[in-house]
């Protein structure tokens, strides 16, 4: 979801009032849309973050296909708009019996559906389950009346008229589930003026430019194949760097952190993720069985069981807590099609993975030894802006969504809180987020485009360890379970690959860059010597090369540029005379007659040190 915070200044009854507005608006829509379309179905239509949507049904055309709505049908939707806008007509609220509601909505099924949920009590209006019986009611402007509890603007002519913008039509399924029918769903985006909305519009277009989709194409990072399939990336060279690089600084923290590495296998019996709890918990996030020898294999989903096992394979002292277990695991995840999302979120994948094994009166330490991992990460990476997420359990999930024992949900719950307490760390609590088997803390970061994501994970896990009979003998010789922290700092490759190219606009730092450095030469007459130069380079550990095809020079500098190449050297006959280079960096700056040496000293610094540009 884009979470273009573009109002975060607003105060809370300023927030109010815009929720409002676009909340309005939706209805607004769906009027206009019925006025245009008389034969559409309407399903539901909440405000968003940076604006609203509804979802219609077109009906399917002449070879079966779902209808949908074209460029031009926005602009008669969104004119149509602006003129009810401008009739003032005040919304109008009432409550209703199931019967009264069906009577008024009996040519729209969608919504016989929501008020058949409502009726029972079992969800809201936007079909979202709900905990109480909620009221039946409605909410009409002019000709329009809606199932819903609102709030709303007093009458239209409160919505500024000039600060929203109809931006684009996707499919939808109906209550996001694959075997229902597939809507249309109109995403428009309101603010409280047009210069709100000129931001707005000015932002998503530099985010269309950073866009790790189309940068990571650009950048020959990774590709998607048709025959390989949806969801599973193929890293080009320049993708492998990266995920070395990455690796390689996971490695070095970890290593210094105490983490011991191991690897597991891709594939496992069924009975690992029965005893796991994956199955039948998890099981609808992965690939389905094979069969072998009579026995059902899995891909693996996740590495913990495998890790459980290690720790299990001979008995284990107090003496050897906490054991940190580490693998960079492959993955495999089968994401719904609908919610893939380029390299964000994909089916193989591969987890900065590791787990944790410990004393109850270790965790706190070894809790906040973690979120002191995230830290350093995220200054390394320049990541400012993020938020501490401790998600809980829900009642009303345990035995399903969360292993039944309430009395451990409260205890660790408190436990996290706590130490995120003592850590004075800012956190925000969300009850019914937690895994299955423990309270977590998800750290959410936006990309320099105002994405938002998961990234880092840390949960605790109470159940898995007595279920996998994981046992160490105390100081007193008595045995004991441990808990199990789960966590995953820097995400996976794919999804922090993704961050971080929209994050640095696909300008790495000079650790990162996969070519770091691009020799020039200013004629075919300084081949040699770029080309003795670029290996020079290379055996000086740079990721150097000549750029020594049949293009002139200004054709090369702008490719290296497109490249986002941190150095050119540009050589000619005077650097050839001096044993000099002529740098010039990405950004534009330079550097005349430098001395081969210091330019070699100053990139082996910035790699060694890690440096931020
Ligand atoms: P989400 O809620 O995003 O599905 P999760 O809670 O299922 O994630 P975990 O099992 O905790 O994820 O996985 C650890 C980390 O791996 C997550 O914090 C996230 O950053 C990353 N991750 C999870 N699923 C995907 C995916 N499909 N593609 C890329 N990265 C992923
Ligand atoms: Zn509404
Ligand atoms: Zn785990």
């Amino acid at each position: 979801m884009n979470q273009y915070q573009g109002n975060g200044q607003l105060s809370p009854e300023e927030q109010e009032q815009l929720y409002k507005i676009r909340h309005s608006l939706a209805h607004i829509m769906a009027q206009a849309v019925l006025e245009l379309y008389p034969e559409a179905k309407i399903a539901i239509g909440p405000p968003i973050d940076t604006g609203f949507y509804y979802d219609f049904d077109l009906g399917v055309d002449e070879e079966g296909r779902p209808r949908t709505f074209s460029p031009e049908d926005l602009e008669k939707i969104e004119k149509r708009m602006r003129q009810i806008i401008s009739e003032r007509h005040p919304f109008i609220y009432r409550e209703v019996t199931a019967d009264e509601a069906r009577e008024i909505f009996k040519d729209q099924p969608y919504k016989l559906e929501l008020i058949e949920g409502l009726e029972k009590g079992e969800v809201d209006e936007y079909g979202n389950e709900v905990d109480e019986k909620p009221v039946i009611s409605t909410y009409r402007q002019d000709t329009f009346e809606d199932l819903c509890r609102g709030p709303h603007v007093e009458h239209t002519g409160q919505i500024p008229p000039d600060a929203f913008k109809l931006m684009s039509v996707a499919g939808a399924y109906w209550r996001g589930d694959e075997n229902n029918p597939m809507l249309q769903r109109i995403y428009g985006t309101a603010w409280r003026n047009k210069k709100e909305l000129n931001d707005y519009l000015k932002m998503m277009e530099e985010a269309r430019k950073r866009d790790h989709r189309k940068l990571g194409r650009e950048l020959e990072i990774y590709i998607f194949d048709e025959e390989v399939g949806p969801g599973l990336p193929l890293w080009l060279p320049n993708g492998a760097i990266l995920i070395e690089e990455l690796e390689k600084l996971a490695k070095e923290v970890e290593r210094e952190a105490g983490y011991q590495r191991v690897r597991s296998p891709h594939v496992t019996k069924e009975d690992l993720f029965l005893r796991s709890g994956h199955l039948p918990y998890y099981a609808e996030s992965m690939y389905p069985p094979m069969e072998l020898e009579g026995v059902r294999y899995y891909v693996k989903p996740m590495n913990c069981p495998f890790h459980h096992k290690i720790f299990a394979s001979r008995p284990r002292s107090y003496r050897e807590l906490p054991l940190r277990l580490a693998e960079y695991g492959t993955c495999y995840r089968y994401e719904k099609s609908g919610e893939l999302f380029g390299l964000m979120r994909v089916r193989s994948m591969q987890m900065n993975d590791a787990h944790i094994y410990c004393a109850e009166e270790q965790f706190e330490e070894e809790f906040m030894g973690v979120i002191a991992l995230y830290r350093r990460y995220f200054e390394l990476f320049g990541i400012d802006r993020y938020v501490m997420r401790l998600s809980t359990h829900h009642p009303r999930g345990l035995g399903k969504k969360y292993v039944d024992n309430e009395r451990l949900w409260l205890k660790t719950e408190e436990m996290v809180r706590s130490a995120m307490r003592n850590g004075n760390d800012p956190f925000v609590e969300v009850p019914d987020e937690a895994a299955f088997y423990g309270p977590k803390i998800d750290v959410q970061i936006w990309s320099a485009i105002g994405r938002e994501f998961t990234l880092a994970t840390n949960q605790v896990d109470f159940a898995v360890p007595p279920r996998f009979d994981l046992k160490f003998v105390n100081r007193e010789g008595q045995e004991e379970t441990p808990l199990c922290i789960h966590r995953a700092p820097l995400s996976t490759h794919e999804r922090l690959i993704g961050f971080l190219i929209e994050h640095y606009a696909g300008n790495f730092p000079v650790w990162l860059a996969p070519q770091q450095v691009v020799v020039i030469p200013i004629t075919d007459a300084h081949n040699e010597y770029a080309a003795n130069l670029a290996r020079r380079l290379f055996d000086g550990g740079i990721r150097a090369e000549a750029d020594l095809s049949s293009e002139r020079m200004n054709a090369k500098i702008r490719q290296a540029q497109l490249m986002k190449v941190p150095y050119m050297l540009v050589v000619g006959d005077r650097e050839v005379s001096q044993e000099t280079v002529s740098l010039r960096k990405r950004d534009g700056s330079r550097r005349n007659d430098m001395p081969v040496g210091e330019f070699i000293a100053l990139v082996q610094e910035k790699i060694a040190t890690r440096a931020g540009d």
